[in-house]
């Protein structure tokens, strides 16, 4: 990027991929879901004292309307089905940040019933280690997956060009 002053005002040179890039990371939208006792960590981020608007997060009670699929506690074999149906009616690009020591490796529960890693359902993209992680720890893995897609910068350029017919 680069900026350049002349006389009534500023030019700011830039790439397509970075402005969507951009976009993209400031602007994640989170399924609203949770699986057990780190969704409580996640929706006290979401709260008022640490306040996740600031980062442009903002929840969406719909997976059609997500970007992100954030999974915050133990999942079972049972509801892991349930998972990945919600993970492949998420829209392209999407990300999964397994939040908590149960969805990065099953925790505590090494039994029959608890699925040993988000990793063996869908894609994960961050880890974020606790049990709980604290809110502190959470927001850092979100800034992790925004330095992620700041890095991924796909190149845009061929499909954008076609929907404009340009
Ligand atoms: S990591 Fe700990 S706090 Fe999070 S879901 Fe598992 S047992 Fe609960």
């Amino acid at each position: 990027m680069g900026l350049i002053d002349i006389k009534e005002g500023n030019v700011l040179f830039t790439t397509l991929d970075t402005i969507v890039s951009w976009g993209r990371q400031s602007s994640l939208w989170p399924l609203t879901f949770g699986l057990a006792c780190c969704a409580i960590e996640m929706i006290a981020t979401g709260c008022s004292r640490y306040d996740t608007d600031r980062f442009g997060i903002v929840f969406r009670p719909s997976p059609r309307q997500s970007d992100v699929m954030i999974v915050a506690g133990t999942m079972t074999k049972k509801m892991a089905p349930a998972v990945k149906r919600l993970y492949e009616q998420m829209p392209e690009p999407k990300w999964v940040i397994a939040m908590g020591g149960c969805a990065s490796a099953g925790g505590p529960f090494n039994t029959y019933s608890v699925v040993q890693g988000t990793h063996l359902v869908v894609p994960v993209d961050v880890y974020i280690p606790g049990c709980p992680p604290r809110p502190e720890a959470f927001m850092y893995g979100i800034l992790q997956l925004q330095e992620k897609i700041k890095r991924e910068m796909p190149s845009i350029m061929p499909s954008v060009l076609s929907r404009l017919k340009i």
